[in-house]
């Protein structure tokens, strides 16, 4: 049996009353999570070679496969003590937000040095 008419009598033979164990027979669910803590799920076909890295879908990191099953989990603290100030910041706020309050500091800075309640 050459390899396209195995391929196409694959396809043929799933009908959709067996399709939820296909997925699980065939499909194997892999987790990615970069260095914000973010987590990725991504569905492989079970015989395919994870990759080492994979675009976290949240933010422009890459990351790396996570072990969801792994019996010492990385605890909750230490997964903050990773991320900057300014990586939570921006979980909260987008760039735009910050910039508008930048401005907004900045002018009431400079409207309380004008009146001379600031030294500097
Ligand atoms: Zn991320």
């Amino acid at each position: 049996m050459s390899n396209e008419v195995w391929r196409g009598s694959t396809l043929g033979s799933h009908s959709f009353e067996s399709e939820s164990n296909v997925v699980y027979a065939e499909r194997t669910q892999a987790v990615f999570r970069c260095a914000n803590g973010h987590l990725t799920e991504v569905t492989f076909a079970h015989d395919a070679e994870l990759p080492e890295v994979w675009a976290c879908r949240n933010c422009p990191l890459d990351a790396k496969p996570f072990d969801v099953n792994s019996p010492t989990p990385p605890a909750e603290e230490s997964s903050r003590v990773g991320r900057s100030h300014w990586q939570m910041l921006l979980e909260r706020r987008t760039t735009e937000e910050l910039e508008e309050i930048l401005q907004e500091q900045l002018t009431l800075l400079r409207e309380r040095r004008a009146r001379g309640q600031v030294e500097f």
